[in-house]
């Protein structure tokens, strides 16, 4: 079947209402649910082939979370789905107003290599739960855990309900120039813009998750040992291929050295002396990629690490000192294990630093100091972030997941994720019960105009 008609069908399939009631949401995401725990081994078989991820952190950060997702929005969605009522303006007297969330109708979404499964299935949950049909395309560099996934939906759902497509670019320019009523997008800046194009051709709304370089601010207060292990934790999982993961360093230079030691003694509780050796320590994705990071490596003096292995694919944690913004490690998103790092006196330099660049996806900062907390949440605009941690801000579905200016648009998880793709329809029921006449023209005048 082309894509064409596979989307004409999922249409079709949408307007007999089979996605919209209640019941028939949660069916599907408990079987849903069900099929990727038949498939956990599966999953966690493809994701060590593709990306060497330890069983540990692949439940973690591709199964487990997935569970949690599902479970917090069943147990919400018949409340989410509810017509809000609203106040009644008094202009408006006697009418009553109503938020009717309704589904877009087909969606499409497209997802990255970096946690392949879970950000293809996370945004499926949501556009099940709001009552959708939908079209995922995962990502081709990922071959085996994009086949699971195109397996296990072909197992589970009606592809007039859900289907899966696998390709690179020419699948996704082909998907993107069908009349999807919105497409979710997980992956770099540059395909972003990309597709936003595409989705203008026809007015589709779009979310984007997108990526960029997401500062990590050590002040001089923090708790070193705490602050080190928790930012070796957000920039080491995945080995870096984290659109969260800090990027880069800004330390406060009083601590520069303290902060170095516990970095190492983290890297060395958590992956041994030889983190290259480490079962617990992915791999970088494709050849490509782990030569545009090794070539990183010449871009300051290395503090800390540096070693690379061609044939498995790993680079050690490195820490990077002597850079310059002008540098390649300090222009693209780094998305690797290599924390470049810089050394402030003032937080003005901080806030003047970081605000001179696009908005970043996250922010950390480890202070135990609140005003300076306050101020930094206040004068640098970034997705989301957490203070005093790293990665865990995306962990809770009470809180909204997504980028802006640059770093994305729109979010999602939770109830968010029932909003990104729904429509809030606006409904308002006027009273016959009486008539007011002065809104109506008349030949005297209207009296509003009076
Ligand atoms: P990517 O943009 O290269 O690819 C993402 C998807 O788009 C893939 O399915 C790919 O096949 C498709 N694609 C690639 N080129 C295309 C084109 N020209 N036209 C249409 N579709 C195209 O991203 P990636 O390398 O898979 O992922 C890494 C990037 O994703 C990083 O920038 C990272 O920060 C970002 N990311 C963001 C989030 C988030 O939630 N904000 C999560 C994970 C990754």
């Amino acid at each position: 079947m082309n894509v064409s008609e596979m989307v004409h069908k999922q249409k079709l399939y949408y307007r007999t209402g089979a996605t919209r009631p209640y019941e028939a949401r949660i069916k599907q995401l408990d079987l849903l649910k069900e099929a990727i725990r038949r498939r956990e081994p599966e999953i966690l078989e493809a994701l060590k082939i593709d990306l060497s991820k330890s069983d540990q952190e692949a439940y973690m950060t591709e199964i487990g979370i997935l569970f949690e997702e599902i479970s917090f929005v069943s147990k919400r969605l018949k409340r989410w789905m509810k017509p809000r009522k609203v106040k009644t303006a008094k202009t408006h007297i006697g009418s009553k107003g109503y938020i009717v969330p309704e589904p877009y109708g087909s969606v499409l979404i497209i997802a990255p290599w970096n946690y392949p499964f879970q950000l293809a299935i996370s945004p499926l949950i949501g556009a099940i739960a709001a009552g959708n049909t939908a079209v995922i395309k995962p990502s081709e560099l990922t071959p085996h855990v994009s086949a699971v996934i195109t397996s296990m939906i072909g197992e589970v759902f009606d592809p007039a309900f859900v289907t899966a497509v696998e390709g690179g670019v020419e699948a996704s320019e082909m998907l993107l120039a069908e009349p999807f009523d919105k497409i979710f997008f997980t992956g770099s800046v540059a395909v972003g813009k990309v597709v936003m194009k595409a989705a203008s051709e026809r007015l589709i709304p779009v979310t984007l998750e997108l990526g960029g370089k997401s500062p990590c601010i050590v002040h001089h207060d923090a708790n070193m040992k705490l602050a080190a292990k928790r930012i070796a934790f957000g920039k080491l999982t995945n080995s870096g291929q984290t659109c969260i993961a800090p990027d880069y360093l800004l330390v406060h230079e009083s601590v520069r050295d303290a902060f170095v030691t516990e970095y190492e003694k983290a890297i060395r509780q958590f992956y041994g002396k030889d983190p290259l050796l480490s079962d617990y320590y992915g791999r970088i994705v494709t050849p490509r990629h782990f030569e545009r990071l090794q070539s990183f490596l010449t871009d300051g003096s290395i503090v800390l690490g540096g070693e690379t292995d061609p044939e498995s694919l790993k680079i050690a944690p490195t820490l990077l000192d002597e850079v310059s913004w002008e540098s390649p490690v300090m222009q693209e998103e780094i998305f690797g294990p290599i924390l470049p790092m810089m050394t402030y006196k003032h937080l003005d330099e901080v806030v003047d630093m970081v605000n001179a660049r696009p908005k970043p996806l996250a922010l950390y900062l480890f202070t135990v100091n609140q005003s300076v907390q306050d101020r930094i949440v206040e004068q640098i605009p970034f997705g989301g972030g957490s203070i005093n941690d790293t990665l865990m801000h995306i962990a809770t579905p009470y809180l909204p997941f997504g980028g802006v200016g640059e770093s994305g648009m729109g979010n999602y998880h939770g109830e968010y994720s029932f909003t990104a793709f729904s429509h809030m329809k606006s409904v308002l029921k006027q009273t016959n019960a009486f008539d007011i006449k002065f809104r109506y023209p008349s030949k005297t005048g209207s009296v509003m105009m009076r």
